[in-house]
């Protein structure tokens, strides 16, 4: 069961010229097109969910970080986990995104990562998580290590990586679309001025939408790494630490691109609640 999020980008209307009424209408559908949500509701966290994610949060926040464990350790939790992550994220995957999806992850360690980091990615078309060594010689227990991964495995199935590679599209489209009508206007049609606007559609287009997409991971992660057999909001804590968003080398670690925030923990909260009461995923209208 797979839905089709955005139509196909047309590509050939940001090189044709287009009259300046075309170009205000595109610009109003373009900006129609990219204000796209998850794919799934995600539940509400108002009231006590948020009180509990407060207090969780602060005592996190004040708990010194543990110290890490020895490669050989992390690589074992590693394995562990992904023994029982992998089948859960799977199935998951398989009945929420159906068969035009690749579900079969490839899950690895980064060895060649410096900073404490996971991430999930295609590559050759084909889904891949890692995880840094260093951010599983970090983490408390298996159940934020199973966290981590279950998270992972929710951008995969939310299409978070097509989903943002066609907003990045689309904002390049709107930003090329503006730059055209811009010189369209005063008369003097400038394709390179649109080719600069591509530049800049991109960046804005990349950046609007992640904080969307990175709690409804923590939700889908949250079902994941339950199914899996693991605790969800033990895990998610790990979001919580007070970690330095930059290392001494300059890099981009796990909290840089996953900044800690009550609102994670509280959804994560929420959503082991809807577990709990048996209520199931409810695609977004
Ligand atoms: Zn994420």
């Amino acid at each position: 069961m797979t839905r089709s999020w955005f139509p196909p980008i047309r590509s050939d209307l940001v090189r044709n010229r287009l009259r300046p009424r075309a170009l205000g209408l595109a610009v109003a559908g373009l900006t129609a097109l990219t204000a796209c949500g998850t794919a799934y509701d995600l539940p509400s966290t108002t009231g006590t969910y948020e009180a509990q994610a407060s207090r969780i949060f602060a005592e996190a926040r004040s708990t010194p970080p543990p110290k890490p464990i020895s490669a050989a350790a992390a690589q074992a939790r590693f394995d562990r986990v992904a023994r029982r992550v992998r089948p859960a994220g799977r199935s998951a995957c398989e009945q929420l995104r159906g068969p035009q999806v690749d579900c079969q992850v490839q899950i690895e360690i980064d060895r060649q990562m410096k900073e404490a980091n996971a991430y999930f990615t295609y590559e050759k078309g084909r889904p891949v998580i890692r995880m840094s060594l260093p951010l599983l010689q970090v983490t408390r227990n298996d159940d934020e290590a199973a966290f981590v991964m279950a998270h992972e495995y929710g951008h995969l199935i939310g299409g978070h990586i097509e989903k943002k590679q066609q907003q990045v599209a689309a904002g390049a489209l709107i930003a090329g679309t503006l730059a055209g009508l811009a010189t369209a206007v005063s008369g003097d049609f400038d394709e390179d001025a649109l080719a600069r606007g591509l530049g800049v559609g991109a960046a804005v287009g990349g950046i609007a939408y992640s904080q969307t997409y990175e709690l409804e991971s923590d939700s889908l992660g949250t079902r994941i790494a339950h199914a899996a057999g693991y605790d969800a909001p033990k895990g998610a804590r790990f979001f919580a630490r007070p970690g330095k968003p930059q290392s001494p080398s300059g890099g981009l670690n796990f909290w840089s691109t996953h900044p800690p925030d009550e609102k994670r923990l509280a959804l994560v909260l929420a959503t082991q609640a809807e577990i709990d009461r048996g209520q199931g995923l409810r695609p977004a209208q």
